[in-house]
């Protein structure tokens, strides 16, 4: 049995939502589109997901459309908005997710152009910047996520939103790994989209939705038969979606526990960490999540130390979990202006609802043993 600590990768599917999603896939057979007694069942099915969604949110169910995941969502969002713009200029954050760089690097081939916000040296985007960015003109779209995968860095979304609005342009915000962690409210960030994933708040993987604000001119990604209000089209995947709906709603109800009992773990984790000799924490000066903690270990490789945790039955990782294996220096800390050495020493601990005190103490002892016997001459990293 491993220790598994890396809940910002993917966090295990709950039981309590297994049972929410069984009926869907064993008993009820319906096409949420059919006219039928098992059609109206699926549908009625659908919507409660959707109303569950919303309100984990403050949204409205109407501004939900369900798409295959957080990655599509963030495409949707991105390629959706400016598809329906002749030209422009869309700013993204410099430490987002793949899943927004991914898009925009896209639409910048098809002559967008693109430009990235910098972020100060605790990983928060540089608000100065984005005001003298966005005085230049011709922006149509920023994106920006509330919550840093790797750092766990939370910015300040509403802040940028009235920066964004005063320019005229819209805002997308990508909340996956806030939504289930922190209280996130679509109306209070002041954001024009947002995107969630259902499996990083113990949902099922592959589901995700964005929340829109219906005023948005936004063309759909997959056309087909008029699912999802027209914008993403498909026969929905509607046990994905009914998990989603109760992970939403078990989020809801138990969001206080779920943003202390991490934090509990993550801040004796961290106490533990600051001992150990040429440690360094990153983004402590922050607001942060409260399950998150990265730091590094002087000379030693971020890949290696989650090899030899993996050897020792815990599962941690070395900075995004697309990008873990890679041997490229993560580009969020290299954003932070971090030497590519010190980049590439990352670590990535990110508790979740199952973790333990004791779970915490574990990882330090390993840690512990490990630095203290390191070999002299392995997978060193110079800072
Ligand atoms: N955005 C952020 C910040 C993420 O951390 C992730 C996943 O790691 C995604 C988007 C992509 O979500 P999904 O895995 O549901 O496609």
């Amino acid at each position: 049995m491993s220790l598994y600590l890396d809940h910002n990768a993917t966090a295990p599917l709950e039981p309590r939502v297994l049972d929410a999603m069984q009926p869907w896939l064993l008993g009820v057979h319906g096409n949420p589109a059919s006219v039928h007694r098992p059609g109206r069942a699926a549908h009625e099915a659908l919507e409660a997901a959707r109303a569950d969604v919303a309100a984990l949110v403050g949204a409205q169910p109407a501004q939900v459309v369900f798409t295959g995941g957080g990655t599509e969502a963030d495409n949707l969002a991105l390629k959706g908005v400016c598809a329906g713009i002749p030209n422009g200029k869309l700013l993204v954050g410099s430490i987002e997710h793949s899943a927004v760089l991914g898009p925009a690097d896209a639409l910048a081939k098809l002559g967008w152009q693109v430009e990235h916000i910098p972020v100060d040296g605790e990983g928060r985007y540089d608000l100065a910047a984005l005001k003298t960015m966005l005085a230049v003109g011709g922006v149509k779209l920023v994106s920006v996520m509330r919550a840093n995968n790797e750092t766990g860095v939370l910015q300040d979304v509403a802040a940028i939103a009235a920066l964004v609005h005063g320019a005229g342009a819209l805002l997308h915000c990508d909340a996956v790994q806030a939504a289930g962690k922190i209280p996130v409210d679509f109306k209070a960030l002041g954001a024009d989209l947002m995107t969630l994933s259902a499996h990083k708040m113990n949902g099922p993987r592959g589901v995700g939705a964005l929340i829109m604000d219906r005023r948005v001119d936004l063309t759909p990604l997959v056309h087909g038969g008029g699912q999802e209000q027209g914008l993403r089209g498909g026969t929905e995947n509607l046990a994905g979606i009914v998990g989603f709906g109760r992970a939403a709603a078990l989020a809801k109800s138990e969001l206080a526990t779920r943003a202390e009992h991490p934090r509990v773990l993550r801040d004796a984790l961290e106490a533990e960490v600051r001992k150990l000799p040429g440690a360094r924490i990153f983004s402590s000066g922050a607001e942060r999540l409260p399950n998150t903690l990265q730091f590094g270990i002087e000379g030693l490789d971020g890949e290696w130390l989650v090899m030899e945790l993996d050897k020792r039955g815990i599962a941690v990782s070395s900075g995004s979990a697309c990008h873990s294996g890679s041997g490229e220096p993560s580009h969020v800390l290299t954003a932070m202006g971090h030497e590519p050495a010190i980049a590439k020493g990352a670590l990535r601990v990110s508790f979740g609802l199952g973790n333990t005190p004791a779970d915490a103490q574990t990882v330090a002892k390993a840690l512990n043993e490990i630095v203290s016997s390191r070999p002299k001459n392995v997978a060193a990293v110079g800072w």
